[in-house]
């Protein structure tokens, strides 16, 4: 998502004002920084980078820079007392109206801010989406409206808003004409989707993917990021009869154990997470499983975590993410009475890790020999003679290949494991 955003605040600039990127700071006209308040350590980053950047602007006193994202909309006014040298302050659901708060800044002299939550108001003013990859993200909603006792998004983001179906579907066209051929669809819930049709119905996410499927020119379709209470059964069946959609499920469960997750206020149990999860590998065999955990929520006790590791086993993960838990200022489990030494958390992090990793090989290992379908993205990081593309699953695989393949689809057979990359030979090209 924060990549998204991103890449629109470029688009929003480019279309204002005809502006570049460039990876020189030093010859920046501006620098916007995004920014993700999701945990502490991620917020606090901001301002240490916002340091690096401060004596440029002694050299340059023509140069802005803008604070954007969820640090943005959490502490607004609080960015310009502590880096006063900022000049504008915008928020997730005000990237598009940059060129304004550029202007003003320019006009007044003065520091301009706006992290206002104007409803969906933000896609209709984003220049037309453009792409040179053969893969893009669409993004379907915004916000959350689940309100996780942990969790900032709600706040800083703002509750759960569709983009009606006909605009979604316009952005894919324009995105199939310049030749993408896989779609990711983004938002904070996106099976939550309820878009709006032109007749004044409103259709669900499993409506949505079957849609865009019908496309001739799409191959793939990705989500994310998703919700266990939102994984309808109208959904599962899509796994069933919608091969275009890939064999990838991110869904986050946050805890194996039925205390913790009440305390979350996920809205259900370890039992429900368990029934999705059998009936998505009912529709869809081979599918991949990922997930989000987080580990030392308020209270969590030896026995909690334990749950947590046996449903681990249970499920058996692939790639999965874990954070510690960190409080955030203004939600209710940053209230909550939290007694486990930060040791005791850590090591139980660790032990959770390192049991991902193990599921994580097995998943490597039951791939070696196979034929895989693969979305080149570009060249590969460690080896510029190498392309790197994603399989169904996700799993980034890296081979030897022309970069004249970049952007297209490549059948390559998987040889070899080296730590946690896959590698592979071309074995021919898929239309
Ligand atoms: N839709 C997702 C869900 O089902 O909860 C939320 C995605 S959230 C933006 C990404 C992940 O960040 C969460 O799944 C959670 O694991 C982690 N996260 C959120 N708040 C956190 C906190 N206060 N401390 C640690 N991790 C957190």
């Amino acid at each position: 998502m924060n990549e998204y955003d991103s890449d629109k605040m470029a688009d929003v600039m480019r279309a204002y004002d005809g502006m570049e990127q460039t990876d020189k700071p030093e010859e920046a006209d501006v620098i916007l920084f995004n920014t993700c308040s999701i945990r502490e350590k991620a917020e606090e980053k901001v301002f240490s980078d916002l340091g690096r950047v401060r004596p440029l602007k002694l050299s340059n006193p023509d140069l802005l820079i803008g604070v954007g994202g969820c640090v943005a909309s959490q502490e607004g006014a609080t960015i310009l007392k502590r880096a006063p040298y900022v000049d504008v302050v915008f928020g997730p659901q005000t990237l598009h109206r940059l060129p304004e708060l550029i202007r003003a800044r320019l006009d007044t002299g003065r520091a301009q801010m706006d992290i206002s939550f104007p409803e969906i108001e933000k896609f209709d003013h984003l220049p037309t989406p453009q792409t040179r990859s053969g893969s893009a993200f669409v993004s379907i909603m915004e916000g959350c409206s689940k309100y996780c006792t942990f969790c900032v998004v709600p706040y800083t983001r703002g509750e759960e808003v569709s983009r009606p179906l006909a605009d979604v579907m316009r952005d894919v066209n324009v995105l199939v004409e310049q030749g993408v051929q896989e779609v990711t669809l983004i938002g904070q819930n996106v099976n939550a989707y309820c878009g709006d049709t032109d007749d004044g119905d409103t259709v669900d996410f499993a409506y949505l993917l079957q849609a865009i499927a019908a496309l001739p020119g799409i191959v793939r379709i990705r989500y994310t990021t998703s919700h266990p209470r939102d994984m309808s059964q109208r959904l599962i069946e899509v796994y069933a009869t919608t091969p275009k959609l890939v064999s990838h499920l991110h869904l986050p469960v946050q805890s194996g154990s039925d205390r913790v997750l009440a305390a979350m206020k996920r809205g259900h149990t370890v039992l429900e997470y368990k029934s999705i999860i059998r009936r998505v590998r009912a529709a869809r065999p081979d599918i991949s499983i990922t997930s989000d955990f987080i580990v030392g929520f308020p209270g969590e006790t030896e026995q909690d975590f334990a749950a947590t590791m046996q449903l681990i086993d249970d499920v058996g993960f692939d790639v999965s993410f874990s954070y510690l838990y960190s409080p955030r200022p203004g939600t209710p489990a940053a209230e909550m009475r939290d007694d486990t030494p930060l040791e005791v958390k850590s090591a139980r992090l660790k032990r959770l890790q390192e049991r991902i990793t193990e599921q994580e090989a097995a998943v490597a290992e039951s791939m070696l020999g196979s034929v895989q379908r693969v979305l080149v993205e570009g060249l590969s990081k460690k080896d510029v003679l190498e392309l790197a593309g994603r399989a169904d699953n996700n799993r980034v695989v890296n081979f030897a290949g022309s970069p004249g393949m970049i952007g297209r689809f490549a059948q390559v057979k998987i040889t070899q494991i080296v730590r946690h990359t896959l590698r592979g030979e071309l074995v021919g090209h898929h239309e």
